[in-house]
């Protein structure tokens, strides 16, 4: 563990590399890795309410309800899964949710280290979004050309299928990208403010962003 307690956001756009990050940093530190995306398509598949009020905003491109998340991110970042800390992937999108997170948290005694932006230009994200295949369960993901499962079409390490997602075409990212800019922006400034902020080149292969959030980890930790 970089810390007893590492509480860690991760912001960008959609292909940017965040769940694969996520997904690492939990295999490493034991961390609790916290992706709304996978959360709101789980209760998509489960039918729940949240599931059945998420599902067409999210096919179109758009945000589910500031409360709704709120409410998902309550539930669980109390957790015992997250008692070693928490890297939240894809919340807050919306200066109220971060408003509202700095809330929980100061309620908590505590607050966030650390907002790691994932920066990559626009222009790449097309190839990383349309080539995208996912492991539902696990939240793993694979790329037709630059990540390829072992055997097309299935998980490496459970042998199940994978799909690809409903809003992962390049109509609906155009639309999840004017979110992202419109909305999820500000919050970057907001953990500016605080100095709370730091930029990833995302551009890079998977394991070069991984060695420059363990070096950012590390200044958190000394
Ligand atoms: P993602 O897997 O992070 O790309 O998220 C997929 C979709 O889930 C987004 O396009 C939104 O519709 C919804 N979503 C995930 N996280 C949030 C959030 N924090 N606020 C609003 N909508 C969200």
């Amino acid at each position: 563990m970089p810390s007893d307690k590492l509480q860690v956001i991760f912001i960008g756009p959609p292909g940017s590399g965040k769940g694969t990050q996520g997904t690492f940093l939990h295999e490493e530190y034991g961390v609790c890795h916290l992706a709304t995306g996978d959360m709101l398509r789980a209760a998509v598949k489960a039918g729940t309410d949240v599931g059945k009020q998420a599902k067409a905003v999210m096919e179109r491109g758009e945000l589910v309800s500031d409360d709704i998340m709120i409410n998902l991110i309550k539930e669980n970042i109390g957790s015992d899964n997250c008692k070693g800390g928490f890297i939240l992937d894809g919340f807050p999108r919306t200066l109220p949710q971060a408003e509202k997170l700095d809330e929980m948290l100061t309620a908590r005694n505590s607050s966030i280290d650390q907002a790691l932006e994932f920066k990559v230009e626009d222009s790449l994200l097309v190839r990383r979004i349309t080539g995208r295949w996912i492991h539902q369960p696990s939240g793993r993901s694979y790329h037709t050309e630059f990540a390829p499962p072992k055997v097309p079409g299935k998980d490496d390490v459970t042998g199940e299928d994978l799909i690809q997602r409903a809003d992962d075409n390049e109509e609906t990212l155009k639309k999840r990208l004017v979110a992202y800019h419109s909305q999820t922006a500000p919050v970057l400034e907001y953990y500016k403010k605080q100095d709370k902020l730091t930029t990833l080149p995302a551009h890079l292969s998977p394991d070069k962003v991984y060695a420059t959030i363990k070096g950012c980890f590390n200044k958190i930790r000394n």
